[in-house]
């Protein structure tokens, strides 16, 4: 059995050793928590974008798609609140000189708590069996429900205090916590203080001229600020959606987990503008559709839950986190936030501009609320990526490392090898590559013994090898060979499209929504 830790780190040199991930600038020893997609990295990422773009946008009549610039107008960051409010609360230890957030130190400790709930279920599931009844376990076991009370009151205090920014008392929860440096055990520390998060810049050429301006650290803002355009030139009535997939940029006090928080990272987020009343009945909805689309991807329903947010933000009424199982636990991959009409009348405010949409059916002008889906594109590539990781034992008694990446989102659909270098087949098997080209990303490759070749394919995520061999030449057959299960198919080279396309076509995946 590996541990969580091994296999992080299993993770992070795969993505390097295979062209997914680099750490930026790595010949200067890197730029902490920014990272650049290599050319298999590209790939995934893209189709990790268009599934996305796929099901939210193109599928619903309803939802368009935009392309908002990252720089704003600067007042923007005023209305939404991010120059006031935009902050993590920050801690230095004094020993060690390292910096943590607050908040997410007293969530680690509560993670700890949670972890021995999980522990006491598992020892009272085996030693009841089939007649377990795990909510039942949860509500009447003393000491699970004694570890659960400590959890709410815990994380219910940090929610208040940081509400009415009582950083003293972060501090002194804290401190009640016993919590110490995890890198060094000590409790030397300083104050709580607020951070603001936002990298700022300058635009304009001379010094008299220039302005000071915010590189956006959500794409969200570039759709509130678009909505009454896009209503009108798109004669879109409510409810719909306005969707858009982008760059952010957040200056993170603590990022130390690979892609999972970085400095610069893409987000896919889509803002649906509803009739003032209709929030919960649309909240629901699209945590189910969400939840839905990962599922569709089949990486296991188990690996998901929904965590609903003790702390709202402030413009939210309602909150959750679709979490996913990382190899480090259960952590936010997707938000899915009720933010009222905060935005939107914060900027009809600062702007000065009405930002209402007329409503022909109640005869009335009205802002609307709003609904978000927002999810991290790098987050989603690191779930897809480590959940997709495994080393298989075989029959033989060997082990394979295979990247079983859902074949939608696989970088290489299908590499062509031909089995030796000489007698024509590498002719005809380039040929087959020319025409697949059309339609996917495939791969040639002619280097090393057909085996290895269909290794470095697994541990790589191609779903398919076609190998041209000497009956080819006789009969245009190919022998086709599936990633997972590994089998092999005698077919004809001109079937090879439509038996990729049926594994690999976004539809067929999209379906299973
Ligand atoms: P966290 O609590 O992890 O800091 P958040 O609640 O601030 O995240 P949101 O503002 O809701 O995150 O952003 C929406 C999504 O953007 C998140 O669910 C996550 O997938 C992604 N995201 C946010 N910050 C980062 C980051 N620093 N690096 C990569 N992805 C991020």
């Amino acid at each position: 059995m590996v541990n969580q830790e091994d296999k992080f780190k299993k993770v992070i040199s795969h993505a390097k050793e295979y062209g997914y991930v680099f750490q930026s600038s790595e010949i200067y020893d890197g730029l902490s928590a920014v990272y650049d997609y290599a050319q298999n990295g590209a790939e995934l990422k893209k189709n990790i974008r268009d599934y996305w773009w796929k099901a939210m946008v193109q599928m619903h009549d309803n939802i368009v798609g935009i392309d908002a610039a990252i720089f704003m107008h600067p007042t923007t960051w005023k209305a939404s609140g991010h120059v006031d409010a935009f902050n993590d609360p920050l801690i230095d230890n004094k020993d060690s000189k390292k910096r943590y957030r607050a908040d997410v130190l007293i969530e680690e400790h509560c993670a700890k708590i949670e972890a021995k709930i999980d522990k006491e279920v598992e020892k009272a599931e085996k030693r009841f069996g089939d007649a377990f009844d795990k909510t039942q376990f949860l509500a009447t076991n003393q000491r699970v429900v004694e570890y659960q009370e400590k959890i709410n009151a815990t994380l219910s205090r940090m929610a208040k205090s940081l509400e009415n920014e009582d950083l003293a008392d972060v501090k002194a929860l804290i401190e009640e916590l016993e919590i110490a440096d995890p890198l060094t055990g000590s409790r030397n520390w300083t104050e709580v203080k607020q951070f603001n998060l936002m990298f700022g810049t300058k635009i304009g050429a001379s010094a008299e001229n220039s302005m000071d301006l915010y590189l956006r650290p959500e794409t969200a803002q570039g759709i509130f600020v678009n909505f009454l355009n896009v209503q009108k030139s798109g004669r879109l009535k409510i409810p719909f959606g306005i969707a858009q997939t982008g760059k952010a940029f957040r200056n993170e006090i603590v990022a130390r987990q690979f892609i999972f928080r970085m400095r610069e990272f893409e987000q896919m987020e889509m803002q649906f503008f509803i009739k003032p009343g209709t929030q919960v009945e649309w909240y629901n909805h699209w945590k189910e559709t969400r939840l839905k689309w990962h599922l569709s991807l089949g990486m296991g329903g188990e690996n998901y839950r929904f965590h609903d947010h003790e702390k709202l933000a402030h413009y939210a009424d309602a909150a959750c986190d679709i979490e996913f199982k990382f190899p480090f636990g259960f952590k936010e991959l997707e938000g899915i936030h009720s933010r009222t009409d905060f935005d939107l009348s914060q900027h009809e405010k600062f702007s000065g501009k009405k930002l209402q949409y007329f409503d022909p059916e109640e005869n009335k002008s009205y802002v609307p609320y709003v609904l978000e889906t927002s999810i991290g594109l790098d987050r989603m590539f690191l779930a897809v990526f480590s959940n997709s990781l495994v080393e298989e034992e075989l029959e033989n008694g060997t082990t394979r490392t295979v990247l079983k990446l859902p074949s939608v989102l696989a970088p290489v659909k299908a590499a062509i090898l031909p089995l030796v270098k000489k007698d024509g087949l590498p002719e005809i098997a380039k040929q087959i590559a020319d025409d697949l080209k059309w339609d996917f990303n495939v791969d040639y490759d002619e280097k090393d013994a057909v085996g290895r070749r269909y290794r470095r394919q697994d541990a790589n995520g191609t779903p398919f090898c076609i190998t041209v061999d000497h009956d080819t030449l006789n009969d245009n057959t190919v022998t086709i060979r599936h990633r997972d299960s590994m089998e092999q198919q005698r077919v004809k080279i001109e079937d090879l499209r439509n038996i990729i396309k049926l594994e690999v076509d976004v539809r067929s995946w999209l379906m299973k929504m």
